[in-house]
């Protein structure tokens, strides 16, 4: 099926519009908003602060729990509010995919919790909530040895395109959808998932526009982190 023009009028490999603010949840320790298009995520992080019940506790290295949650408003159609399959496994591959690069061996015995609320959905929410997770550990002050963008990528019709709409995912019998997730400095996957059917040649294809995804993202990213000292220094 050939898919020759964008419904938005965007290239093949042209992000929708973004923007990121740290700071958003003042009583936080960290937190911060990331929106892609018309997708939206704002993440909190509590801690690192000591875990109860105490057999949890990791006598090596701090826990870090991600808790991904969808808002029943953030969509159209009818969603039930709280936890599903959907959201127990997003909130897993969340984990993995910040785990890597969060000092987590300096804080045993503690848990470092960051909570993703989509407050509006069109596509691409997992990356986008690992986006807002990355910034909220940052400006929570935790050691991190490198920054996480997320950004999905995929084949729609016969074209690799980078950040599909919900238009774009549900199209014809469906997209093929890669979220992934890169260390700004090393380049480091720590998130590929895939559903649907690619080629080797097309995911490399693809993996290739998500680099180049991700480095925009984190520019805005740390432009965000930037912001937030800038505002301290004028009494903000
Ligand atoms: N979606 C929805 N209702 C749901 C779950 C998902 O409308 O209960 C929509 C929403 O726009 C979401 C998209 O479907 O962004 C794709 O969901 P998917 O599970 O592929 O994850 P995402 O692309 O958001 O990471």
């Amino acid at each position: 099926m050939v898919y020759s023009k964008r419904e938005d009028g965007r290239k093949f490999d042209e992000l929708r519009k973004i923007s990121a603010k740290v700071g958003i949840i003042k009583r936080a320790d960290g937190s911060a908003r990331f929106q892609i298009g018309d997708t939206i995520a704002i993440a909190a992080v509590y801690g690192p602060r000591e875990l109860h019940p105490k057999f949890l506790q990791d006598p090596e290295k701090a826990v870090l729990r991600c808790n991904y949650d969808m808002a029943s408003f953030s969509v159209t159609e009818r969603k039930k509010p709280g936890p599903s399959r959907r959201s127990t496994e997003i909130s897993l591959v969340t984990e993995k995919a910040l785990a890597s690069v969060v000092e987590l061996d300096l804080f045993p015995n503690t848990a470092i919790d960051v909570f993703i609320q989509i407050i509006q959905a069109n596509a691409g929410t997992r990356c986008a909530g690992i986006c807002a997770a990355a910034m909220a550990l940052a400006h929570a002050g935790i050691p991190m040895k490198d920054m996480v963008a997320a950004i999905s990528v995929g084949k729609v019709g016969d074209k690799i395109v980078i950040d599909l709409d919900k238009e774009e995912e549900d199209f014809e019998e469906g997209a093929t959808d890669i979220p992934v997730a890169l260390t700004a400095r090393n380049k480091e996957v720590t998130l590929l998932q895939l559903d649907g059917e690619v080629s080797k040649d097309e995911l490399m294809q693809a993996i290739k526009l998500a680099r180049k995804g991700c480095e925009e993202i984190h520019n805005v990213q740390i432009e965000a982190l930037k912001e937030i000292y800038k505002e301290d220094k004028n009494g903000q």
